[in-house]
Order: C-alpha cells, then sequence, then structure tokens
C-alpha cells in the first residue's frame, strides 16, 4: 500500500471574476439614470400605445424599435419622448416611485 505520507493542501477556489457582471450593472445603472430624465412626479403623462410602423429608436437605450413592436410615446407639457417596452417597464417603475416618494412629502 503506497502512503503518500503529506495530506493534500485544500485550497480555496480562485474568486471569479466580476468584470462582466460589472458592466452589465454599469449598462442598466446608466439607463436607470436615463429614464429618471424622463420621470416629473409633479404631472400626469399623456401616454399612447402604438404599433410602431416605420424604424425608431428608443429615447432612453437608444435601441432600435423594429417595424410592428409596441413603442410608447409619452408626453408632458415640457417633453416628449418615445420608450420602447423594456424602458416603459422601467419609467413606469420609476414614475411610481417617484409619486409614492412625492406623496409622503
Ligand atoms: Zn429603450
Amino acid at each position: 500500500m503506497y502512503d503518500g505520507g503529506m495530506p493534500t493542501p485544500m485550497k480555496p477556489p480562485a474568486p471569479v471574476s466580476m468584470n462582466e457582471t460589472d458592466e452589465i450593472d454599469d449598462a442598466s445603472q446608466h439607463l436607470r439614470a436615463r429614464i429618471q430624465w424622463f420621470v416629473t412626479a409633479s404631472e400626469v403623462p399623456r401616454v399612447i400605445a402604438t404599433y410602431s410602423m416605420a424604424p425608431k429608436s428608443c429615447d432612453a437605450c437608444k435601441k432600435p424599435i423594429p417595424p410592428g413592436s409596441v413603442e410608447y410615446d409619452i408626453g408632458f407639457s415640457t417633453l416628449i419622448f418615445r420608450l420602447d417596452a423594456d424602458c416603459y417597464a422601467l419609467w413606469t417603475a420609476e414614475m411610481l416611485r417617484s409619486s409614492t416618494k412625492s406623496q409622503t412629502a
């Protein structure tokens, strides 16, 4: 029977590089910051959901909205912008957050 004698040292696993997830976080942070530009708690906006007829791009993420997919035209008295479905979802969440914030004040 062979006896190695020395116990094999247990090494902790090397920490996984987080670089990729950091970049994604940065991008979504950036997008959220852009969307907050479009959030105005003091006004109820006019929202029109339509099917995109011609190629346009989302005002928040700048991604193209392909013809046939839903786009949201949102208008405040001083600001009009267009969002795709993803950014619209983010925007409504931000709007809700800012309106509940202002109600407690
Ligand atoms: Zn977008």
